[in-house]
């Protein structure tokens, strides 16, 4: 098909024109005595990202889920006890892949489509007087269903609690596009990765620990090699890594920074969120629903949209990627068939945005939804200052 996909799945997300031109280069040797100057670009510049002064961030080879294991392995022993919120696909990977590490974990089961209960988690808390459970693990920003917790409640939820539990967040589709406060909210690991807000391809798994978190590693007792922060940490204060790191990535991550912080972190978080509504005013004017039930906790990164009854979502995810070239997110988990998502994260602007609404507008027309073409997107450009 002629002119650009469209990609609008929320990750990967758009790689820019100029991450593009930084990783188009020849390998390079990564035990050079110039290679700590690309370290050295990167790996205190992420803090900025993460909203922390201090952390020690990390870069795998890996993905986000990866940095799930990395997190929980280097700061537990195999057969703790964890607590966790389930209220969507990616917080159900997080606890299976928890489980299948050897972690015992108690899961706060939600409505998919609603936000981390802070009340649940401080009960639960406060009858764990034993502080037996050692992590309590949040998502940030539920991919699946489209809804952005707030972890700073969590975080008091956790204080009122008076319980010593560390805190880890899944900000793989939050981190580099919310406002994301590492430091202010107590979060102990902070999980990230390339392929969402930094705008690379996959491949990267991003982590930021607090001091906390890096204390527990002392007497963590869980087996782990590629992902140990011992090898990691001796090598990186050298600017060198343990084992062969992903150069050309590490240069896509190095010029993402640069993009990000150039455009200024406020500025990236308000474009973010000016282009949510935008998209939430067009499901509305659809006469649609969105899976995120609170309006304060629709997420600025990807809207989940339940499709009405008597509609497949995988109809209209093919209609549009055969029809258009409009690649939208799949209904993940129980949502199959009944959800589609628009990711509108990284490097996006108003026509872009406005282009793949018309093309999901197109699309529902096409299914058999019954809508007035161009109403959705009216209501956008409306919403963005019509
Ligand atoms: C995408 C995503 C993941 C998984 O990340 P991978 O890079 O695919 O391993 C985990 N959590 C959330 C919230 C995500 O959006």
């Amino acid at each position: 098909m002629p002119g650009r996909n469209f990609l609008f799945v929320p990750g990967p997300s758009n790689t820019p024109d100029r991450i593009q031109r930084a990783m188009h280069r020849a390998t390079d040797d990564h035990r050079s005595p110039v290679f700590p100057e690309l370290t050295r670009a990167i790996l205190p510049r992420l803090r900025e990202i993460f909203g922390t002064e201090n952390a020690r961030t990390f870069v795998f080879p890996a993905t986000g889920s990866g940095m799930w294991e990395a997190a929980l392995v280097n700061t537990l022993s195999t057969g703790d006890r964890l607590l966790a919120v389930r209220g969507g696909q990616f917080g159900h990977l997080f606890i299976d892949s928890a489980r299948r590490l050897g972690y015992r974990v108690d899961v706060i089961e939600t409505e998919w489509g609603s936000a981390a209960p802070p009340d649940a988690i401080e009960e639960a808390l406060r009858a764990d007087a034993a502080h037996e459970i050692k992590g309590v693990l949040v998502v940030h920003n539920e991919t699946s269903t489209g809804v952005t917790s707030d972890i700073a409640a969590v975080r008091r939820a956790i204080d009122a609690a008076g319980h010593p539990a560390l805190l880890y967040v899944d900000g793989v589709s939050s981190v580099a596009s919310l406002d994301f406060r590492m430091d202010e909210w107590g979060v102990d690991l902070a999980i990230a990765g390339s392929q969402k807000g930094f705008m690379l391809p996959a491949g990267l798994g991003i982590l930021a620990t607090s001091d906390r978190a890096l204390a527990a590693r002392e007497h963590a007792r869980s087996p782990r090699a590629f992902f140990d922060f011992g090898p990691m940490i001796q090598q990186n204060d050298q600017g060198y890594f343990p084992y062969t790191p992903p150069v050309t990535l590490l240069y896509g991550l190095r010029e993402s920074l640069d993009m990000l912080l150039e455009e200024g972190l406020p500025n990236v978080f308000a474009r973010h969120h000016r282009l949510a509504a935008a998209c939430r005013a067009a499901v509305e004017a659809w006469g649609l629903s969105l899976c995120a039930t609170d309006p304060a906790s629709r997420s600025d990164t990807v809207s989940t949209v339940m499709t009405p009854a008597g509609i497949d979502s995988g109809s209209v995810i093919t209609t549009a990627y055969r029809s258009y070239d409009l690649s939208l997110g799949a209904g993940l988990g129980q949502l199959g068939g009944k959800a589609f998502r628009i990711g509108h994260l990284g490097d996006l602007n108003e026509l872009m945005l406005l282009g793949a609404l018309a093309g999901v507008e197109l699309t529902l027309k096409n299914v058999g939804v019954d809508l007035i073409l161009g109403s959705g997107v009216a209501a956008a450009q409306k919403s963005l200052g019509g």
